[in-house]
């Protein structure tokens, strides 16, 4: 069996999570919580971060933070994992859905350009879909599969409309555009270690904001709004989302090995790329010359991309199509979907994301190519 992605476990975690359980500091309090922030900052050359349960939270209190509310819009992907979607609706913000790029499958800058400027008018300071009557708030650009899209140019877009950026960077820990990480571009960032992201705390998420009183307001909301711990007070409809210190040790030694994760998942990108015959038709995704992906889920375009992976799958290769559109979802069908030929449906019809856990042997990795080679033969 040849699993799509596992953990990889084997740094300081046993002994780390040891220190919580000998000492019983588990629970919300306890240095590991402060330092895993403290180090997840400073690996972004910020000055500190705020960590939550998981990503969808942190997705959550960034939109909160951004002002994202009843009244107005929400601009991000067709193609992206649900939370995204979920944590804009939360807010009551109605988002307005962009397909994507046919290379690199991320937002397409183009249609997002065109649509600011042919379908939204701009009065004072803010940015009016003329169809609605709403402002819109923000773009949430997801970073889909570690690939990153130009940034300057999506930062001076939203500069130019008066937008919030907020980044969903739950793929991308450790990809870069023009040498700066993911997650250092927008005014919020939101990071996930759910099981299957390149580093894991079993489910947590953090924050990285640029402005630091912002990430003070998020710490507050996410800690039940309590401004006296000892009288239970608290100024506002609050929420229980911080992380605990157990899982910010998992944290701390995942986090050490993060650089390793990333150089292996390359690897692995490239070792498909080289050994998925061309003659097989692989179209896989394509990067910014300035963007360098953490290579998270190496996925790539296949013909018969369903009798691949049943094929795959007699043989104890686990893969996986990209995520179901967002416009295909029943909740999110409604919404409004800016695309101009629905690339999101072509890719989500034919792409195939292989294995790629950072564990994963030579052997096994020939085994992938071949049986993708021997299936086309
Ligand atoms: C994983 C993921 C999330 C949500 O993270 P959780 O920790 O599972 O809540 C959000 N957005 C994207 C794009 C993701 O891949």
């Amino acid at each position: 069996m040849i699993p799509l992605s596992v953990p990889n476990l084997t740094g300081n975690e046993k002994s780390l999570i040891n220190k919580c359980l000998e000492t019983g500091w588990v629970s919300t309090a306890g240095e590991y919580v402060v330092n895993f922030e403290k180090e997840f900052a400073s690996y972004h050359n910020q000055e500190d971060a705020l960590s939550l349960m998981n990503g969808t939270s942190a997705l959550h209190i960034c939109l909160m933070l951004s002002g994202a509310n009843l009244n107005n819009h929400v601009l991000t992907t067709n193609i992206t994992f649900v939370a995204t979607l979920n944590s804009i609706t939360y807010t009551g913000a109605e988002p307005i859905l962009f397909d994507i790029d046919e290379n690199n499958w991320q937002l397409d800058l183009d249609l997002l350009e065109n649509f600011l400027n042919e379908e939204c008018d701009y009065k004072n300071g803010s940015t009016i879909y003329l169809k609605t009557k709403r402002p819109i708030n923000s773009v949430m650009i997801v970073h889909n599969l570690g690939g990153v899209c130009d940034m300057h140019r999506l930062k001076s877009i939203c500069e130019k409309f008066k937008l919030k950026l907020i980044e969903d960077a739950a793929e991308s820990l450790g990809s870069t555009f023009d040498n700066k990480l993911s997650g250092t571009f927008g005014d919020y960032s939101a990071f996930s270690f759910n099981g299957n992201k390149i580093i894991t705390t079993g489910g947590g998420g953090m924050i990285l904001a640029k402005n630091k009183n912002d990430l003070e307001k998020a710490r507050h909301l996410a800690t039940t709004a309590k401004t006296d711990p000892k009288r239970y007070f608290h100024d506002n409809v609050g929420y229980n989302y911080r992380l605990v210190n157990i899982l910010s040790a998992l944290g701390i030694a995942q986090l050490q090995n993060l650089d390793d994760f990333v150089s292996i998942k390359r690897k692995i990108n490239s070792f498909y790329e080289e050994n998925i015959n061309q003659s097989v038709g692989p179209i896989f995704q394509k990067h910014e010359e300035r963007c360098l992906s953490n290579c998270w889920l190496p996925t790539a375009r296949f013909k018969n991309s369903q009798s691949l992976m049943d094929n795959l799958e007699r043989k104890g290769i686990q893969t996986r199509p990209v995520w179901t559109p967002m416009n295909q979802l029943p909740m999110y069908s409604g919404l409004e979907y800016i695309a101009n030929n629905d690339i999101s449906k072509k890719v989500h019809d034919n792409a195939v994301s292989l294995p790629c856990s950072t564990n994963i042997t030579h052997e096994e990795l020939k085994i992938v190519s071949s049986s993708i080679n021997n299936f086309y033969d």
